[in-house]
């Protein structure tokens, strides 16, 4: 699943190639991903527009368009933006593409239970999912004394960073990797960790995501050009294997219901 590192790394690759670029034409291969329009709607709103600028916010992308209209995509458990100059036919895994007036084009390709949605800019406000998230780790909002105020409570440190309603853009794999980092256990509940450790966690949450994004995310992940993530994972995925500060084996377990990594050595 893309989470913050990914997604800053896919909205930097659009931004480059795509800022200025007038959509001329739009085709929707699979009509579900559109929440907002009909397929041909969704065209005709679109065909025209320019686009100013693309944001983030969480784990959203947002084209902002001129004549203030802005074009959402979540992500959700995975999809690859690919540009292309000049632009290429689809592939059986592309759901929507998008043609600009220079002939360069983007796809939209292996989307699961992604979404699409064409907003005016002045309702995005409205949107559910934008107005449920959380606090993004890397502004200025997430201060020291905000994040501790989240660690009251029983649930685990894991659930806290992986809230989005809490802190928007993490997900289960960074989650992991930013507290191996932090020689924090994932199951630790979130109100047993020090001062001491709280304040390592804080710096760790945002160097973690800054070096993640500066790697272009994790492997598996591809940018807009075709650049594949450099991360090494320290943990994640990583059962069974050596812990890379070479002091045990990663633990790998069932936390919350989903996989939870760790290494027994190093993480307290
Ligand atoms: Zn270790």
């Amino acid at each position: 699943m893309p989470e913050l590192p990914e997604v800053e790394t896919a909205r930097r690759s659009l931004q480059r190639v795509l800022r200025g670029k007038v959509i001329a034409a739009v085709e929707v291969r699979s009509p579900a991903v559109v929440r907002t329009h009909r397929p041909r709607a969704f065209g005709i709103g679109l065909e025209g527009k320019r686009i100013e600028r693309i944001a983030r916010r969480g784990k959203v992308l947002l084209f902002h368009l001129r004549d203030r209209w802005t074009l959402i995509f979540h992500f959700k458990l995975w999809g690859t933006l690919r540009f292309f100059r000049p632009a290429v036919p689809p592939d059986p895994q592309t759901a929507v593409v998008m043609t600009f007036s220079d002939g360069s084009g983007l796809q939209f390709r292996e989307l699961q239970l992604s979404e699409l949605g064409l907003h005016r800019t002045s309702q995005l406000d409205r949107v559910p999912y934008l107005t449920s998230l959380g606090v993004d780790p890397l502004s200025a909002a997430f201060t020291p004394a905000r994040f501790r105020g989240m660690l009251s409570g029983s649930g685990s440190i894991r659930a806290v960073l992986t809230d989005q309603e809490r802190i928007a853009g993490i997900g289960n794999l960074w989650a992991h990797e930013i507290l191996h980092t932090a020689r924090i256990r994932p199951d630790r509940p979130a109100s047993s960790l020090t001062n001491a450790e709280v304040q390592v966690l804080y710096r760790t949450v945002r160097s973690v995501l800054r070096r993640a994004i500066t790697a272009g995310g994790e492997p598996e992940f591809v940018d807009a050009t075709g650049r594949k993530g450099r991360w090494r994972l320290a943990v994640y995925g990583r059962g069974g294997q050596r812990c890379p500060r070479g002091d045990g084996t990663i633990k790998v377990t069932r936390l919350g219901g989903r996989p939870s990594f760790y290494c027994p050595k190093c993480q307290r």
